[in-house]
Order: C-alpha cells, then sequence, then structure tokens
C-alpha cells in the first residue's frame, strides 16, 4: 500500500499566517488512546528558536532551513519534554516514503500541488492515559500557498532499546 498525500487547503480562501490552519487539521485527525489527551504544537526549531518555523521535509522526518537540524519526528527528538528514543511503526496509515541509502530519492520529498517543498510543521502527540506516548502525528502547511495535508497521520511510537 502506497503512502498518498491528500492536500487540502484552508477555507476562507486566504491563507491564514502562523500555524493556524495545520494545527486545525490535526486537532480534527489525531487522536488519543482510550482516556488520553493529545497535545498539538506549532514546530520552531530548537537551535535557531522559534522564530524559525519554516522546514525541509524528508523521508517522514523535518530538518529546519536555517541549520538543517532535524525535529527528530522518527526517531524520539520531536519529544518537547523528555527525549527518549522511539521508532514509529504505521497504524491504519503507512509511514511516509523513505528510500533506502542516505540520499533523498524525488518520492521522498513530499511537494504541495504548486511544487514548494519548504513547509510549517505541526505535530501531534497522543498520550495513553498512563502518560505514556503512543502515537504522533504531523501536518504540513505551505506558507507560500496555505496548501494543508497529513504528512504522518497517527503512526505509533515505540520505545526503541539498544
Ligand atoms: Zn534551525
Ligand atoms: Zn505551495
Amino acid at each position: 500500500m502506497g503512502h498518498t498525500i491528500a492536500w487540502t487547503h484552508e477555507v476562507g480562501g486566504e491563507p491564514s499566517p502562523g500555524a493556524g490552519g495545520v494545527l486545525r487539521l490535526l486537532r480534527d485527525t489525531a487522536r488519543a488512546e482510550a482516556d488520553g489527551r493529545v497535545e498539538i504544537l506549532a514546530a520552531a526549531c530548537g537551535m535557531c528558536g522559534p522564530e524559525e518555523v519554516e522546514f525541509e521535509v524528508a523521508k517522514g522526518e523535518c530538518f529546519c532551513v536555517g541549520c538543517c537540524i532535524p525535529l527528530g519526528i522518527v526517531d524520539g527528538y520531536a519529544h518537547p519534554a523528555a527525549f527518549y528514543p522511539w521508532r514509529l511503526e504505521p497504524s491504519g496509515a503507512p509511514l511516509p516514503p523513505a528510500s533506502s541509502g542516505p540520499g533523498f530519492e524525488p518520492s521522498d520529498v513530499p511537494r504541495c500541488p504548486a511544487g514548494h517543498d519548504v513547509f510549517h510543521v505541526a505535530v501531534a502527540l497522543a498520550f495513553a492515559a498512563d502518560g505514556v506516548l503512543r502515537g504522533i502525528s504531523v501536518a504540513l502547511r505551505c506558507p507560500e500557498d496555505g496548501a494543508l495535508c497529513l504528512y504522518v497521520d497517527n503512526a505509533r511510537v515505540v520505545p526503541r532499546t539498544a
């Protein structure tokens, strides 16, 4: 089963500034386990600071356009409170395409319908009732035209043991 990205546009025509649209998209789609909760955050670069909110995306990971440091979607740094390493498993929807090898294939890199490849990123963390992080979703928003997509659809977070 392939990974297809369904792009939508923000309602109202004019793209709204900032991450409002992606946050709303995640609120509509993220699912917590049982009685858990969902934390939704607009991603900003931990190195460059809160002003740097644009990312290049490849192989399921988001890289700051300022310093190229990854957000840590695929390996755990995306968790703001306490880093612990994880890996992702598909749940329901497949994970984003990722070719093997160090380079990026064109299929690894999502583009909005207009061809842009730099995005605002919002992350939803789904916690179980016991407070354990169980799932992660990632939404992208094209800052040029406001195109939105759900990039990672509720992937399952599995703690990684060395
Ligand atoms: Zn940065
Ligand atoms: Zn665009």
